[in-house]
Order: structure tokens, then sequence, then C-alpha cells
């Protein structure tokens, strides 16, 4: 069984079919890629995988399970995690204590828990910080966890992006264009970053515009163009595809 099964899916707005019954699945452990020319359903496709969109018709699995129709933090809780195009980071706090700040959140229904002020409440604040400060480390962010998130370089802002993400302890990992307006040297982390990511076991389905990242990192990749699948394969297959090549000179 595969980790992720999307099946048929379909999104309709109005007249518009932004995402035109596509399938595929992906396995435990892979960084799989969706790309497409801009307007082509990606992030539509990624908002029905995370249910914060409710297919027209279709469904998508998880480890075996409907999501469809799950409210997304239940679709969260199962450990399918997404990041958004805009991260919203709490600007006037360090990288660190963002990050301690959304696992608090996940943990519990209010930002410090039922037990604040407890001696409980304080070893888990301290558990808390150091899964926080690993969470950085591994992300290769360490050296600026004590930086306010308001200067940080897009880059980093980025990456601490994927750090709140990560706090919720997914196990499908979804990044929405976590390349997109980066510099070369920043795409470069980045895509060490999500390698870093699926070295721990977690799955990482990426939906990304920059055909020439995702072509290093993936191990496989779907292609969607005008909401449909075009093609899916391995990098070296897709480069050599004459249907994906059209999709993007016709850009
Ligand atoms: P991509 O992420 O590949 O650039 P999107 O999934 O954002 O593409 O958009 C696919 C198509 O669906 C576009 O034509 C877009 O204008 C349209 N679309 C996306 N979201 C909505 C919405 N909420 N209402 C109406 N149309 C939408
Ligand atoms: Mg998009």
């Amino acid at each position: 069984m595969s980790l992720l099964e999307v099946e048929g899916l379909t999104k309709q707005f109005g007249g518009l079919t932004a995402v035109n019954d596509v399938s595929f699945v992906v396995e435990q452990g892979q960084i799989c890629s969706v790309i497409g020319p801009n307007g082509a359903g990606k992030s539509t496709l990624f908002k029905l995988i995370s249910s914060f969109l409710a297919p027209t018709a279709g469904r998508v699995r998880f480890d075996g399970r409907q999501v469809s129709g799950l409210k997304p933090h239940r679709v969260a809780r199962m450990g399918v995690v997404r990041t958004f195009q805009e991260t919203t980071v709490f600007k006037e706090m360090t990288a660190l204590e963002n990050v301690v700040v959304a696992h608090q959140l996940g943990l519990t229904a209010g930002p410090f828990g039922i037990f604040a002020g407890s001696r409980r409440a304080r070893a888990d604040t301290l558990r808390i910080r150091d899964s926080a400060a690993e969470i950085l480390d591994y992300l290769g962010l360490g050296h600026v966890k004590d930086e306010t998130a308001v200067n940080l370089p897009h880059g980093y802002l980025r990456g601490l992006g994927i750090a709140i993400a990560m706090a919720a302890r997914p196990r499908l990992l979804l990044l929405d264009e976590p390349f997109a307006g980066m510099n070369p040297d920043e795409t470069d982390r980045a895509m060490e970053m999500v390698q870093g990511i699926r070295a721990r076991g977690i799955t990482v389905l990426l939906v990304e515009h920059d055909m020439r990242a995702v072509m290093r990192i993936s191990d496989w990749i779907v292609v969607i163009s005008f909401g449909s699948k075009i093609a899916e394969g391995k990098p070296e297959a897709i480069r050599a595809d004459e249907a994906v090549i059209a999709a993007y000179l016709g850009e």
C-alpha cells in the first residue's frame, strides 16, 4: 500500500476545471514533486490533498484512510502537514520561539496548554525547546535560532516556515513552492533541507515551479498542465518527455 493515493481527483470552480481527473500515488519515504506551468492546478491539488478544499470528484487516501471530507486539522493530526505559500510567523519572536509556539499549538488546544504554571508544564517547555532546537539544527538553521524572525533574510524565513511545519510531526510533508523567490544559494540550502527531512523517514510532496531544482531531488515527478496529468515518472524520463517539453515551451 502506498502512503498517499490520489484517485480521479477533480476540482471545478464554476466553469473552470482547475484539477481534472488526476491520479497518482506517493510511496513512503520518497520525495515526489508535482510540477507544471503557472495556473496548472498545483496549489489546488495540494489543497485537495490536505483537505483545505473538497473535491468535485475523486478521492484522497492517506495510509489507507479516506482524507477527503475530513477537516484540515484532522488530516494534519493524521500526519499530513502543509506549508503555505506565504508563511505566517510571529515577526517579533525569535526563530526558536516560533518553532516552540508551533509545537505547543500542535500539542494543546491553547497556546500555553492546560497545565500552564505547573511543574509539569515547565518540564514540557524544556522538552519542547530541546525538540524545537533540534529541528532548527537539522534544517541547518541552528545558527539563527535566536534571531528575531523579522530580521531573517527571505531564504531563512522560508526555512523557518518548514521548521514550523516540522514541529507538527508530519508523516507526509506538503511543500508549496518552497524555492519560490530564492536565489541559487538559498535554493541549494533549501534542497538540502528537503533531503534532510526525507533522510528522517518523512515523505515529501513538493509542489514546485522550478523544474531544475525538482529534477535534482525528486524520486518521482508528476506533471500537470491545465489541470490534467500529462506525465509521471523518474526525473530522467520526465526530462526527455515530449509532452512535458511542449507544456513548458508553450509558457
Ligand atoms: P498553480 O498553483 O499550478 O499555479 P492553481 O491551483 O493556483 O495553479 O490554479 C489553477 C487554476 O484554478 C487557475 O486558473 C486559478 O485561477 C484557478 N483557481 C484557483 N483557486 C481558485 C478559486 N478559489 N476560485 C476560482 N478559481 C480558482
Ligand atoms: Mg500555486
